[in-house]
């Protein structure tokens, strides 16, 4: 049986590592501050907002939640973001998305400045994660999953690593952080042929695909580490849910794996505010 990849003691390490960053902050009189833009009251955004407010205040961390109604307009929107970024105490900016339909969440996601933009919203931002810029910040999944290799001392130079999925929020920039630390990378998608095969010939693994349990016993090995990114519901179990991997089939086979719930998902937020913290670091010359 695969050893399981348990999110919350990479959190637990990220955690106690920048609960010191802010104490030596607040020392010099600074403490860092994460400001999360929301529209409207969709429930994953508050089971999320929640999650990053506990992280925010368990290492010192202010957090302030700037919160609009759903039929802001265009032109109120775009002001207020202007604010929030203008804010010299908000370090970092979270805005959930998606937006309301009538909102051009292109537009405004380029209100807010790359220093502040922990989140990679903007081109800017994914322009330094593609070009291996490190004052950019990338898509807080995909520095989680990041964080999980390393923590494990799994390693990355030099391995096969297939990412599975190419969203701008997890699989591209995924694929780039891999690329960056000298993976070779293969990127997945649904026109991929013979995906099976493709992951099978994978050292890591990482899924993102948002189809519950699609990767089966076909698609791993014996010695690989499989990082499952999803979160779907359960087809099997309604009301809980589950990842993009078959857990029950794929965990007999290989050597690692992230469990889901309690793996990647929960590390985000730790990620979320050690970005908000480097960002308050640069912004204080730091
Ligand atoms: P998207 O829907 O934006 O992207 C899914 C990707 O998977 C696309 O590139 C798509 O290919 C590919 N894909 C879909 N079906 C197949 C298939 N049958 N075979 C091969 N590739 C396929 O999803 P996201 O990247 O936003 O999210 C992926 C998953 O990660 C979701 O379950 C989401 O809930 C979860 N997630 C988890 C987070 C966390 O903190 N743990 C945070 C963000 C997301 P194509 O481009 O060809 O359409």
């Amino acid at each position: 049986m695969a050893e399981r990849l348990m999110g919350k003691e990479v959190a637990a390490a990220i955690k106690e590592e920048l609960s010191s960053k802010v104490a030596a902050l607040k020392d010099k009189n600074i403490t860092p501050k994460l400001g999360i833009v929301r529209v409207g009251a969709r429930p994953d955004d508050l089971f999320y907002e929640g999650g990053a407010k506990k992280t925010c205040e368990s290492i010192g961390m202010d957090f302030e939640v700037f919160e609009y109604p759903e039929d802001i307009t265009q032109e109120a929107f775009e002001s207020a973001v202007k604010d929030v970024n203008a804010r010299k105490d908000v370090n970092g900016i979270l805005m959930f998305s998606p937006l309301p339909k009538h909102l051009k969440e292109p537009e405004i996601r380029e209100l807010i400045s790359t220093e502040k933009d922990v989140d990679c919203l903007t081109v800017g931002s994914q322009a330094k994660v593609f070009i291996g810029d490190k004052t950019g910040f990338a898509p807080c999944t995909p520095a989680a999953v990041m964080d999980i290799l390393h923590h494990f001392n799994i390693p990355v130079a030099g391995k096969k690593a297939v990412v599975l999925g190419r969203s701008l929020v997890v699989g591209k920039p995924l694929a780039m952080l891999l690329l960056g630390e000298n993976a070779t990378v293969t990127i997945c998608h649904s026109r991929t042929e013979n995906l099976p095969e493709v992951c099978k010939d994978a050292d890591i693994l990482i899924a993102a695909v948002g189809r519950a349990k699609m990767v089966k016993a076909n698609f791993v090995k014996p010695g690989q580490t499989v990082i499952d990114v999803g979160i779907n519901e359960d087809p099997e179990n309604p009301g809980k849910y589950c990842g993009d991997v078959d857990y029950n089939e794929v965990a007999e086979i290989v050597e690692k794996i992230t469990p889901v719930p309690a793996g990647v998902g929960s590390v985000t937020t730790s990620v979320l505010c050690k970005q908000t913290i480097r960002a308050c670091e640069m912004q204080n010359g730091l």
